[in-house]
């Protein structure tokens, strides 16, 4: 009998604890979907004050896809006393509205600049919302050239194969007489802020713009700077790229934010971005000289100083072909 009892309390005991955990992974499993639908909901938007006055949002190193529509850049917003810089746009005019939104909530003052590091969608598809918002925008002429051209059948594909909304971007609300062309270089005051932007020329793309905030020694990148993942590299000039990284940081700076990855104190982004285009360089002349494949050059082994990159297939496959292509014409023809 006694053991009997004993038995019963163990039996009641163990179904207590069952349902005691049953209850606890119900729970958890709930405050799991509330907590990823509250994150899903706002993540378009999530701004970190990295340095005083320096607002950014983190796109994930990761491939467009239906569920980040695209938001995987970084963009700055540089606070002013008085007006506010922003660089780059994302994907859409709605994460851009939203990220006006956001910025706004930090500070009333006016966007009264935007700078366009280069017309990828990632960075480029949200102009219209700065249109509207009557900002004063800044893209290299080329740049914008090749936006028109080729944004229509890009944003098609990045609907039809990457799942994208049908209202990403209408390419008929921008024209010529909303961008200001940039060649050189331009100080712009926001108000006891003091900010360069620069256009760097042909490297990642035919023109990319950076920008350098004096206040904090920061100069904000684009896609000349990719961190934590290999640099894509389809529509660029690889030995020129190589020379701006070497040559053309010519201010002082603290920290470095990349187009892709976190922002960085020191220059190990500078190498491995380097490193990336030395190997890209490399592979591309050793193929044309051995008469190699494309598929060859996927056999070739990666170095060592890159082998921690992310992406690194993704981005060779995306960007190899059109590269061989115009390293024959230099090196053949
Ligand atoms: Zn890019």
């Amino acid at each position: 009998m006694v053991f009997f009892i004993i038995l019963k309390i163990k039996y009641l005991s163990f179904f207590m604890i069952a349902f005691v955990f049953k209850f606890y992974i119900v729970t958890f499993f709930f405050t799991f979907i509330v907590i990823n639908y509250s994150i899903a909901e706002n993540s378009d938007i999530l701004l970190n004050e990295i340095l005083p006055g320096v607002l950014v949002y983190n796109g994930q190193n990761e491939e467009q896809n239906q569920t980040n529509q695209g938001a995987i850049a970084n963009k700055v917003a540089i606070i002013g006393s008085e007006a506010i810089l922003v660089y780059d746009t994302g994907p859409s005019k709605k994460f851009a509205e939203n990220f006006i939104k956001q910025v706004q909530k930090y500070s009333e003052n006016p966007i009264k600049y935007l700078v366009v590091s280069h017309r990828h969608f990632d960075h480029a598809y949200g102009i219209e919302a700065y249109i509207q918002n009557k900002t004063i925008i800044y893209m290299d002429k080329t740049e914008y050239f090749y936006f028109k051209k080729e944004g229509p059948l890009i944003n098609k594909l990045l609907i039809k194969n990457f799942g994208f909304n049908e209202n990403n971007i209408d390419f008929s609300n921008i024209s010529e007489k909303n961008i200001n062309f940039i060649n050189d270089k331009l100080e712009v005051n926001l108000g006891n802020r003091k900010v360069l932007i620069e256009n760097i020329g042909i490297a990642h793309t035919k023109g990319d713009l950076i920008v350098y905030d004096f206040n904090t020694k920061t100069y904000i990148m684009g896609d000349l700077l990719f961190q934590g993942r290999a640099a894509a590299f389809s529509d660029s000039d690889i030995p020129l790229w190589i020379n701006v990284l070497k040559n053309k940081l010519v201010l002082p700076w603290n920290f470095l934010i990349p187009g892709h990855g976190i922002a960085i104190k020191n220059d190990s982004a500078l190498e491995d971005t380097k490193n990336w285009l030395y190997f890209i360089d490399k592979s591309l002349k050793r193929a044309i000289s051995q008469g190699d494949m494309i598929s060859e050059i996927f056999q070739y082994p990666i170095p060592k100083e890159v082998e921690h990159l992310k992406m690194k297939s993704l981005t060779l496959r995306q960007g190899i072909k059109k590269q061989l292509n115009l390293y024959k014409k230099k090196y053949i023809e």
